[in-house]
C-alpha cells in the first residue's frame, strides 16, 4: 500500500512538473510573441517619427517644390496648375447657380441662391450620395450619364415647368489642366478611379455632352477643382482666406499666388494681379518623408504606384489600409490575433472612419475596437491587444496630421506668412509679416476625425511657434468645395486666353 502511494505521489509529481513545464514554455512562447509584436509596433513608431526638425525640413521642401513647379512645366512633382481664377467671391454676387461635385467617395449636387449680400447666402437644396464603386472603373459614357441622370432628377424635384436657363459649376476633384475657367483636360485619375482612355479628354465637354443627350438645358459654365471651390467659399465669408486644403478621400491644396511669381505663365492677363494655383500636393515627394515598409507595399500594390506619394500618407482612402497592413503583419508574425483572418488580408477592407472610431473609443473595455476587429474576422482578443490596435491608429494618424501641418506651413512660407521673414528671403518688419491669415479646410477626414484635427493643430503650433500661430486661422467648412464652386461661377470674370507657357 505504502509503495503504491509513493509511486502515485511520484507520478503526480512528474505530471505536475510536466504541466508546469508546458505552462512555463507556453508562457515564454506567449511572451516571445508579445515581444515580437511590441517590436513591430516600436519599428512602426520609429519609422513614422516626425520630430520638429524633420517637419521643418518638410516645410522647406514644400516651399522649394512650389517654386520649382511655378518656374517650369514639369519642374517639380507639384504640378502647380493654373486655374484662371483671378478674383474670388466677395459676397456681392447674385443669382441662382448649381454645382455638381465629383469627389473621391461622394458626389454632391447643390443649388444656391445669392441676393447680393453675404448674409443672405441660401443653399436651397443639397444632395450627397456615395459614388457606386462600379462607376470608378467603368467608361466615360457610363460615368457622365450617371452624373447627368442624377442632375436631371435633382432638377425635376424643383417642379419648375418653365424653361429656365441654368448655369452649373462642375467641381472636379482630380488633376485637370485648365484651358479656361470653364474647360480643362484630365491629366490622370487618382484615388482608385481608373476609367481608361479619359486622360486628355475635356471634362466639361464630357459632362455637357451627357447633359445635352438628356435634353437638359444646363450650361457647364465653370470647371472647378474642389480645393478652389473651398477657397472661394472661405474667401466669400472671410477675405483674409488665402489658401484651402482638402483632407477627404484624397488630399490637395490651392492658394492665391502673385501672377509675377508664376514664371511659367508669361501672359496671365489677370485684373487682380494674382491667380489661384492648384498645387496637386498629393503628388508631393521628398526623401525626408518618413516612409515605412507598409507605405512601400501599399504603393506597390496600388493602381498608381510611384505616384501620389504624399496623398498615400495623409489621404482618408489610405490611412485605414496602412493600419490594416500593420495589424496583418502582427497577425502573421504571432498568434495574438488568432488564426490569420482572410478578411484582414483584403486590401482597403479597413476604412479610415473605422480607424477614427477605434482611436477615439472611450469605453473602458474598448468595445468599439472589439466590434471592428470582429468585423475584420478577429474575435476575442484581450484588452492589451485592443490597446495595441489603438496605438497603431494613433501612430499612423499622428504622422498624417503632422505631415499635413508641414504642408500647410510650406504654403505659408511660400507666400511669406510663416513669420520667417517674408518670401524670397526679403526681410520685412515683424508687423508686416504677421498679417491675419486664414486657411480654409474641408473634407471628411478633417471634419470627422477629432484626433487628426488635434494633432494637426498641435503640429502647426509647434512649427510656427505660438506668436505666429495665433495669426493663422484654420477654418473648417462643410460642403465648402461644392457651395464655393457655385459662388465662384457667380463671381467669375475669367481670364479668357490661354497664356503661352
Ligand atoms: P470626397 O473625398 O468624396 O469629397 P469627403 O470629403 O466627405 O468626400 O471625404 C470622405 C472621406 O473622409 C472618406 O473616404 C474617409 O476616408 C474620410 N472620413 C469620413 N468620415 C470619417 C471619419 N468619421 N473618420 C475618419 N475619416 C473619415
Ligand atoms: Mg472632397
Amino acid at each position: 500500500m505504502g509503495k503504491v502511494l509513493v509511486m502515485l505521489t511520484a507520478v503526480a509529481a512528474v505530471v505536475a512538473c510536466s504541466v508546469a513545464t508546458v505552462m512555463v514554455r507556453r508562457r515564454m512562447k506567449r511572451r516571445r510573441k508579445w515581444r515580437k509584436v511590441v517590436g513591430i509596433l516600436k519599428d512602426l513608431e520609429e519609422a513614422c517619427e516626425t520630430p520638429l526638425g524633420r517637419l521643418r525640413q518638410m516645410v522647406d521642401a514644400v516651399a522649394v517644390e512650389m517654386q520649382a513647379g511655378l518656374v517650369s512645366e514639369g519642374g517639380s512633382k507639384l504640378k502647380m496648375l493654373l486655374t484662371f481664377v483671378d478674383d474670388l467671391p466677395n459676397g456681392s454676387e447674385r443669382g441662382t447657380y448649381y454645382a455638381l461635385h465629383l469627389g473621391g467617395s461622394y458626389f454632391r449636387i447643390i443649388r444656391v441662391h445669392l441676393s447680393g449680400q453675404r448674409s443672405s447666402l441660401d443653399v436651397q437644396d443639397i444632395e450627397r450620395h456615395s459614388i457606386p464603386t462600379s462607376l470608378m472603373n467603368s467608361t466615360s459614357e457610363v460615368l457622365f450619364d450617371f452624373l447627368a441622370s442624377s442632375l436631371q432628377r435633382f432638377i425635376e424635384k424643383e417642379g419648375n415647368s418653365q424653361a429656365v436657363k441654368r448655369e452649373l459649376a462642375f467641381t472636379f476633384s482630380f488633376p485637370v489642366k485648365q484651358t479656361s475657367i470653364s474647360s480643362g483636360v484630365l491629366i490622370k485619375w487618382t484615388k482608385g478611379f481608373a476609367i481608361s482612355e479619359m486622360a486628355g479628354e475635356d471634362i466639361s465637354e464630357c459632362l455637357q455632352g451627357a447633359l445635352n443627350k438628356r435634353g437638359l438645358d444646363i450650361r457647364v459654365a465653370a470647371l472647378v477643382n474642389d480645393t478652389v471651390g473651398a477657397l472661394s467659399f472661405g474667401h466669400y465669408h472671410d477675405p483674409d482666406t488665402i489658401a484651402a486644403v482638402v483632407f477627404g478621400t484624397g488630399s490637395n491644396a490651392c492658394y492665391l499666388e502673385r501672377t509675377d511669381a508664376i514664371i511659367k505663365c508669361q501672359n496671365p492677363r489677370t485684373t487682380s494681379g494674382s491667380m489661384v494655383v492648384n498645387m496637386e500636393w498629393g503628388n508631393f515627394w521628398s526623401s525626408r518623408l518618413p516612409r515605412t515598409s507598409y507605405d512601400l507595399e501599399l504603393d506597390a500594390e496600388s493602381m498608381n504606384s510611384n505616384d501620389m506619394g504624399f496623398e498615400k500618407m495623409i489621404g482618408g482612402m489610405y490611412l485605414g489600409d496602412i493600419v490594416r497592413r500593420v495589424i496583418l503583419r502582427m497577425s502573421q508574425e504571432s498568434d495574438i490575433f488568432g488564426p490569420i483572418s482572410s478578411i484582414l488580408s483584403t486590401p482597403f477592407v479597413l476604412r479610415t472612419n473605422s480607424v477614427s472610431a477605434m482611436h477615439e473609443d472611450d469605453t473602458p473595455e474598448l468595445q468599439e475596437v472589439a466590434k471592428i476587429l470582429k468585423e475584420l474576422g478577429v474575435s476575442e482578443v484581450p484588452l492589451k491587444v485592443r490597446k495595441l490596435v489603438v496605438k497603431i491608429c494613433d501612430v499612423v494618424t499622428r504622422r498624417a496630421a503632422r505631415l499635413a501641418a508641414a504642408g500647410i506651413t510650406g504654403i505659408l512660407k511660400k507666400v511669406g506668412r510663416d513669420g520667417s521673414g517674408g518670401e524670397g528671403g526679403r526681410k520685412r518688419s515683424h508687423k508686416q509679416i504677421m498679417r491675419r491669415t486664414v486657411v480654409a479646410v474641408e473634407g471628411g477626414l478633417y471634419l470627422n476625425y477629432k484626433m487628426f484635427r488635434e494633432y494637426m493643430d498641435e503640429a502647426l503650433g509647434d512649427i510656427l511657434g505660438g506668436k505666429v500661430a495665433k495669426h493663422v486661422v484654420i477654418k473648417a467648412m462643410e460642403d465648402g468645395s461644392s457651395i464655393g464652386s457655385a459662388l465662384l461661377l457667380a463671381s467669375s470674370h475669367s481670364v479668357q486666353t490661354i497664356p503661352s507657357v
